[in-house]
């Protein structure tokens, strides 16, 4: 069965009403239309409003990098998975490691969250990965694998199909070093034998992308790989020449 691929840029906390125009219109100047391959950015919030009337004519989608478990309330500094939806958002990037670490999110959290993106019918991008001391010790796929139980067990396996799931090794996210062709398979290739165990379709239907300083000069050959089906990019989506090759490279 073949997967449509996926490439979506994490914009992090970077960019300026103006810088963000001329990275938009950068993107709507290149051929994204004529590629076999879903394209998603997602900006800082206070950004979506501006990329949404900018890429409202084109195959562009948009994405948020967080959300709040809740659905409204008392939540001061919150935005909530309905909110993305009611400004047109198609994704929300889940269980990012920056998340994970700088602001605490565990596991559990991370499973509410994406529980709430999905009652508000979007799509979660949800990261998983290791770090380096992780890798190091052989506690790689254990390490997935419990990220990947928790999520599963709040959603059910029903639901499992209507993620998008980002394998990120954390030692690899803005250093500049990536996870070799094989390095990356293999864990994708695990992912998606967790997904069989759990429901066959999502193993067939779910969109296992790479993250961990993508660049168009290495894209080609990680997106060669059977289990990879796109991309997470930080850095280099920053960049609209760079972006537009590295989705060339997946569609
Ligand atoms: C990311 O933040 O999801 C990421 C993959 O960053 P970078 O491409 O810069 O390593």
């Amino acid at each position: 069965m073949s997967r449509r691929p996926i490439v979506a840029g994490n914009w992090k906390m970077h960019g300026t009403v103006s810088s963000v125009e001329q990275l938009v219109n950068g993107l709507l100047e290149s051929e994204l239309s004529a590629l076999n391959c879903d394209v998603a950015v997602c900006p800082p919030a206070l950004y979506v409003a501006q990329v949404q009337q900018l890429v409202a004519d084109s195959m562009i989608n948009v994405g948020t990098q967080n959300c709040s478990p809740f659905e409204q309330g008392a939540y001061t500094g919150e935005i909530s998975a309905k909110m993305s939806a009611d400004i047109g958002c198609k994704y929300v990037i889940l269980g990012h490691s920056e998340r994970r670490t700088l602001f605490a999110e565990s596991d559990e959290v991370i499973a509410e969250k994406v529980a709430a993106v999905l009652e508000a019918g979007l799509v979660p991008v949800f990261c998983v990965g290791e770090t380096l001391e992780q890798r190091e010790g052989n506690e790689t796929l254990d390490v997935i694998t419990q990220q990947l139980n928790v999520v599963a067990d709040k959603i059910g396996n029903d639901k499992l199909v209507e993620l998008v799931i980002a394998y990120e090794p954390v030692w690899a996210i803005g250093t500049g070093k990536t996870a070799s062709p094989e390095q990356a398979q293999e864990v994708h290739a695990a992912i998606r034998r967790w997904l069989a165990s759990r429901s066959e379709s999502a193993a067939a239907e779910v969109r296992i992308v790479y993250g961990g300083s993508v660049k168009a000069a290495n894209a080609t050959e990680l997106f060669a790989q059977a289990d990879i089906d796109g991309g997470l990019i930080g850095g280099a989506a920053l960049d609209a020449n760079e972006f537009y090759q590295i989705c060339k490279a997946a569609g």
